[in-house]
């Protein structure tokens, strides 16, 4: 089996042995201890493996704290998992390697907190639209990053997709569809006639034909602005 399925079944598994993922419960299920306290910016949690500790930024949202805590743990799920480990150390090497850990443990993350049935459910009831970000944060009480992640992955037409915020627009977090090779990094602004800026400044959904901020690629857009942000999906083309 690849490794996003197995870090699928590991998530699930510890979702079910440890309900309700109360961020207590989330730290107890591997035995580790927690902390509080400021990180740099940018940086929302980490995992000290040799004292089995969990430190969280005590600045961000506690539905965010919470989506860190499940990053955490799957840390250790992996870190603690030969085969796995094994494996992604076969496929991957350098920051390539980085890149993938990283993106496995939010992969986890997600399922842990919003499991992937529910994501199917609600992409089978109303498309890939980027409302059901809201939707989804708003049912099952999960930060925005958590359902970004799930509904990249499990979209039925490859795409990405991001939240932006702030003047000028920026991205504040994005997630890929395994297949789709572009990315955009935290922090990535647009160009001041990008369809996300019109978004945001108009207040309007757009819908259109467009490319990622420095990319080449043509992606089929859907822009929701709300609440000072703008939530997209960048739908990879049907041909
Ligand atoms: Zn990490």
């Amino acid at each position: 089996m690849s490794l996003r399925p197995r870090v699928i079944e590991l998530a699930k598994d510890y979702r079910k042995t440890h309900a309700p993922l109360t961020p207590e419960r989330l730290v107890r299920g591997i035995g580790a201890s927690l902390s509080y306290g400021k990180l740099p910016e940018g940086k929302f949690g980490a995992l000290v493996p040799e004292k089995n500790h969990i430190f969280i930024d005590q600045e961000s949202a506690p539905k965010r704290q919470r989506f860190t805590l499940a990053h955490e743990v799957m840390h250790f799920l992996i870190h603690n998992d030969d085969d796995l480990l094994s494996e992604l150390h076969e496929a991957y090497e350098g920051k390539e390697l980085e890149r993938q850990l990283e993106a496995l443990c939010n992969l986890g993350a997600a399922e842990m907190l919003l499991p992937g049935e529910v994501v199917d459910e609600a992409l089978a009831r109303k498309g890939q639209h980027p409302r059901l970000v809201l939707e989804l944060t708003e049912l099952h009480q999960v930060s925005e990053e958590v359902a970004i992640i799930a509904l990249a992955e499990r979209g039925p037409v490859p795409s990405i997709v991001l939240m932006a915020g702030s003047k000028p627009l920026r991205v504040y977090f994005s997630a890929k569809h395994p297949h789709i090779l572009d990315r955009v990094s935290r922090g990535t602004g647009f160009r001041r006639d990008d369809p996300l800026v019109v978004a945001s400044e108009t207040g309007l959904p757009q819908r259109t034909k467009t490319t990622l901020p420095n990319h080449a690629v043509p992606y089929t857009l859907e822009a929701y602005p709300r609440g000072g942000r703008v939530y997209a999906v960048y739908m990879e083309l049907q041909t």
